[in-house]
């Protein structure tokens, strides 16, 4: 059996694969979402709140690595709600017109999900503006002398944005969410506990051992859970077993080249180079993208987040810095 994800299975990022199986994973309510127990307590007090003064939620921004749920928490947001939810995301939208015929369309109450909103284009994000805060917008149509301008109101609706990186979004859109979370990533528990309510879905069975195994490799990511769901599942099935359990867990993520702690081929790659080009830092992420031949943008949203989070490496004024336990991670003996 040919496994060509081998290079993407930790990419949090979602693939055309998941984006057809997600689906039927995703909880619908608030008591389904699991973890994040502070932004759901803010989010059901918000939403209570709305409810009784029958208004429309106030405009939410949700950030956090990808793969963390917030498309996922928006859905819920609208479902809570009882209205209709719109999803978009920055890149789709290319001309102020393609906006003003989305907002257009929405009903009192709506839910329209922005998705990467830090890469709406400027002109259109200005459109957002007065839609954001009086609810209407100002088209102008023909040009030079012929222009007109046309003042629209429209329904109020709530915006819903998501972003991997709350620092670039400019200073005037941020203002304009009455709501701001902060995504979290998830302990093994959590995942163990996503793990298994998605493996009860897809018909599999597993073991508390299997998921929490398959938990502790999934670097913090609901997506990356699911996903190595998936595959094991494979392993188990071809291996004839009825149960993934701890042993049938450990034996697939091996063969996938993921350690205990959840690094891939690409991470300790990077790591590597970190410490055998540069000393172990600091070195600036342009330096490094073109040592290792990867974005930038790649390191900053895929890499980092995670061995920030274990403490392996760490951002410096100068530069990204690797971490006494990186070392001993790789066998490398530590530079004082
Ligand atoms: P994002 O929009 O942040 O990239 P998604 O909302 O698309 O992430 O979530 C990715 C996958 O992880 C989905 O299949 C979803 O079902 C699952 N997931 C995310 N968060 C949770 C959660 N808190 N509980 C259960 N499943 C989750």
């Amino acid at each position: 059996m040919e496994f060509d994800f081998e290079n993407r299975i930790l990419d949090p990022e979602e693939t055309p694969e998941d984006f057809e199986v997600e689906n039927p994973l995703r909880p619908r309510t608030l008591a389904e979402y699991v973890g994040q127990d502070k932004v759901k307590e803010n989010l059901s007090v918000f939403i209570k709140a709305a409810k009784i003064r029958k208004e429309p939620l106030d405009h939410v921004l949700l950030y956090g690595p990808p793969g963390l749920g917030k498309t996922t928490l928006s859905g819920i947001i609208a479902n809570e709600m009882n209205v209709n939810f719109k999803i978009t995301s920055g890149p789709a939208i290319e001309k102020s017109g393609d906006l003003a015929a989305i907002l257009t369309n929405l009903n009192e109450g709506d839910v329209l999900f922005i998705d990467e909103i830090h890469r709406l284009p400027r002109a259109v994000e200005e459109i957002l503006y007065p839609a954001m805060e009086d609810f209407s917008i100002d088209i102008i149509t023909g040009k030079g002398q012929m222009a007109t301008s046309y003042h629209l109101s429209l329904p109020r609706f709530t915006l819903v944005g998501a972003t991997t990186r709350a620092g670039q979004l400019s200073a005037p859109l941020r203002d304009r969410f009455g709501v701001v979370l902060r995504l979290e990533m998830y302990s093994s528990q959590e995942l163990a506990k996503i793990i298994r309510r998605s493996a009860t879905i897809l018909g599999i069975n597993i073991d508390n051992e299997g998921a929490i195994e398959i938990a502790s490799r999934s670097r913090g990511t609901p997506r990356i859970a699911n996903r190595l769901l998936r595959r094991v599942r494979d392993f188990a099935l071809v291996q004839n077993r009825e149960e993934i359990d701890f042993s049938t867990a450990r034996v697939a993520l091996d063969k996938l080249e993921i350690d205990e702690l959840g690094l891939d081929a690409n991470d300790r790659r990077m790591l590597k180079a970190m410490i055998e080009f540069y000393n172990g830092g600091p070195v600036g992420v342009e330096t490094l993208a073109a040592a290792i031949g990867e974005e930038s943008v790649t390191i900053e949203d895929i890499y980092e987040p995670y061995l920030m989070q274990i403490g392996f490496i760490s951002r410096t004024p100068r530069g990204r810095v690797t971490n006494r336990a990186a070392y001993l991670h790789l066998g490398l003996e530590p530079v004082e």
